[in-house]
């Protein structure tokens, strides 16, 4: 196979490979200086409830690059993991995060909500990140109840025995953890025991098979029966239409995220939407 190609095969995969290091360097150095020119936005992506009511949202970050347009956090969140520029990036994330909370507390229909933040395994090894985040939460002043931290799988694979007490630290502050992604990792069961996660998210790839693949409604049905017996509670997230939300509450799950209820939403029209309003003032 490989002959048959021949030399034009090996020029453009080397002009292809060339293209991709050449973005990536300079996505890199983009990335680094993103903060301060005020190129990344916090949306947010409402989870509902058994009967539909808004409980809180996710947040999810974007990137508006100058020349490239908008960035999917699919491609620049690896890239920044490799750089390290994850680290300024999720500090900011979790301040504006936190900050967003506090400005909730004054308004009663916003002030129940909690907001998830998503974590990289890197991000949350890394030994700055638990004194920053403890500086974070006295310097804000945010009520910790309110702050999801989603974790995915790969926290599993990392031998480090300060992960649990950091964990069980935050936790006994009143910050819930959830498990991103759930049954696409190192899902090894066992850790589930170990680690306190309050709340497992059914990754959509299973949600999405659902109720037509008999496997993905095998394995959503075995996830929630998990969940309820090990008293954790059981999100599924990538949840696009009745069909799917119909069979999932039939099974027990009580929390949905996904397009069939809202799309992400800049954090102010998260806000509007909440307060009944049309025009994002907030
Ligand atoms: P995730 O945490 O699993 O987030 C869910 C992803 O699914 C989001 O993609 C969301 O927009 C998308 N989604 C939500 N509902 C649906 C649906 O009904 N159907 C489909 N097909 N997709 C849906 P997004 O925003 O592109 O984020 C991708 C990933 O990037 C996230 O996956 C998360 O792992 C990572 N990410 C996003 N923001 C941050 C951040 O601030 N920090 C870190 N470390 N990672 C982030
Ligand atoms: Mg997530
Ligand atoms: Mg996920
Ligand atoms: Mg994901």
């Amino acid at each position: 196979q490989a002959k048959e190609g021949g030399r034009n095969t090996i020029r453009f995969f080397d002009i292809a490979v060339q293209y991709t290091i050449e973005i990536s360097a300079r996505l890199q150095v983009a990335l680094h200086g993103g903060i301060a020119r005020n190129e990344f936005q916090l949306f947010c992506q409402a989870q509902v409830g058994s009967d539909e009511e808004v409980t809180g949202g996710e947040i999810l970050l974007r990137w508006r690059h100058a020349d490239a347009g908008w960035i999917s956090p699919a491609q620049f969140i690896p890239l920044a993991e490799e750089t390290g520029a994850i680290h300024e990036i999720g500090y900011w994330v979790l301040l504006k995060t936190c900050e967003t909370l506090v400005e909730w507390s004054h308004d009663p229909q916003l002030a129940p909500l909690t907001l998830s933040v998503n974590v990289s395994a890197r991000q949350f090894i890394n030994p700055n990140f638990i004194p920053r985040l403890q500086q974070m939460l006295i310097f804000t002043g945010v009520n910790p109840a309110r702050l999801k931290l989603e974790l995915t799988e790969s926290i599993f694979a990392i031998k480090n025995t300060s992960i649990v007490d950091h964990m069980q630290s935050l936790c006994a502050q009143g910050i819930v953890f959830s498990l991103d992604d759930f049954g696409t990792g190192y899902s090894s069961l066992s850790y589930l025991k170990h680690l306190p996660f309050q709340q497992l998210k059914i990754d959509q790839s299973f949600v999405q098979g659902v109720p037509e693949d008999s496997d993905s409604c095998a394995i959503v049905q075995a996830i929630l029966s998990m969940g309820h017996s090990l008293g954790i509670e059981v999100i599924a997230e990538g949840v696009e239409t009745e069909a799917q939300h119909q069979f999932l509450s039939q099974h027990g799950c009580k929390a949905f995220q996904g397009f069939h209820f809202a799309r992400p939403l800049a954090l102010a029209e998260f806000c509007a939407m909440q307060r009944g309003e049309r025009s994002p003032p907030c």
